[in-house]
């Protein structure tokens, strides 16, 4: 069932972009006079009724189609409200249902995800913004994007605004009072003077989430001909985990304890069972191919020791309070201010002016750094 409809929209989209190549226009997502609307490509193509009835008990359709359910898979996507949101609405009923309905029923509608995510792929739009990189794990915890080039499904900045707002303000909470790495200080001024927006500041949110909690290299472990060098290295693995990450460490205390692995795929889900059992119906069978089956044991383990990291670091940002020392990051820092100072002094005596650029340049810091780091100086003094 689900193989004629997969091959039923493969055409599909390639007539269509036959089509629009011969008519000089476009294939974009909304409907519109001078392009072509994807969903034009499956106004022939039947959607299976049984399915249908299904996805219209269990999914949110526009008004139109709550009595009568999509008969065509351009009905379809006009009952979700266009592409995104049926792709989306297919992706959350397989993780919600997978236990409830027949596997060629769960088969078919991973078909029509997977076939319109691919034909989205297709449209303009997806090719102009492809620039931007997407990122394998949420910029504000340790779970796997989601509908979202940058997000989990939790921490999603439309879908769930208020949880997102929330888990950023924790971040910059954290990061004013734990932090003392000055460059994670120096972009978050830029942030806070509306710099940074959108992608960029995805990325950024990724990399101080994970700057929490320090990253474990993969141990090189000598071994002899008798025993599994993979064994001697997890065993190794586990105990440097168990002294990096206590918080992590202690949440997975017994499933840490079973130090041989005969299959890794099914210990790193077990694992992540442990930390949160929806997420590990994510790591089950989203990209399943990709994550799991595709990965050698080295990368298989370097990619759960970058998910038990950020684990780590996101518990530790949780546990920040705004009272947790105030400015503890700053007194950190005492002696980079005090170089400054002294710097600065130097600089005075000889030529009776500040050379911010030079202090930058023997701090190795920017020179916008420099001066926001002297004006704070100032205020103080
Ligand atoms: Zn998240």
């Amino acid at each position: 069932m689900g193989n004629e409809l997969r091959k039923e929209m493969k055409i599909a989209i390639d007539q269509l972009e036959v089509r629009a190549k011969l008519e000089g226009r476009r294939i974009v997502k909304a409907k519109g006079v001078k392009n072509i609307f994807i969903g034009e490509a499956y106004k022939d193509i039947k959607l299976n009724l049984k399915i249908s009835s299904v996805l219209a008990c269990e999914m949110t359709f526009s008004k139109k189609y709550e009595k009568s359910s999509p008969s065509s898979v351009l009905e379809l996507i006009y009952a979700c409200r266009g592409l995104n949101n049926t792709i989306e609405q297919l992706q959350r009923f397989q993780l919600s249902n997978l236990m409830s309905y027949p596997i060629d029923v769960i088969d078919y509608v991973d078909t029509l995800e997977q076939e319109l995510s691919f034909a989205k792929g297709r449209t303009y739009e997806r090719r102009s913004s492809s620039t931007k990189n997407s990122i394998p794990f949420c910029a504000l915890c340790w779970k796997r994007t989601f509908s979202s080039d940058y997000y989990c499904k939790d921490h999603h900045s439309t879908r769930n605004h208020a949880i997102h707002k929330q888990a950023k303000n924790q971040l910059f909470t954290a990061i004013k009072t734990l932090c003392d790495d000055e460059s994670t200080l120096e972009k978050y001024d830029y942030y806070q003077k509306g710099y940074l927006k959108g992608g960029r500041l995805a990325h950024n949110l990724y990399s101080w989430t994970a700057s929490f909690a320090p990253n474990i290299q993969i141990p090189i472990v000598s071994h002899t001909l008798s025993d599994n060098p993979f064994d001697k290295t997890i065993a190794s693995t586990i105990q440097t985990v168990k002294k990096i990450y206590p918080i992590t460490a202690s949440k997975l205390a017994p499933t840490l304890e079973n130090k041989t692995v005969s299959d890794l795929k099914v210990w790193i889900i077990k694992i992540i069972d442990t930390l949160d059992s929806t997420e590990a119906t994510v790591w089950a069978y989203k990209d399943v191919e990709l994550w799991l089956k595709k990965s050698s044991e080295q990368e298989l383990l370097s990619t759960l020791l970058n998910v038990l990291r950020r684990y780590e670091a996101f518990k530790t940002i949780q546990s920040a309070t705004s009272t947790s020392g105030p400015t503890k990051g700053k007194n950190a820092n005492v002696e980079l201010r005090e170089s400054i100072q002294r710097l600065a002094k130097q600089q005075r005596e000889q030529t009776g002016k500040v050379n911010q650029s030079e202090i930058a340049r023997k701090l190795d810091l920017s020179r916008q750094r420099i001066s926001m780091l002297m004006k704070e100086l100032e205020g103080k003094a």
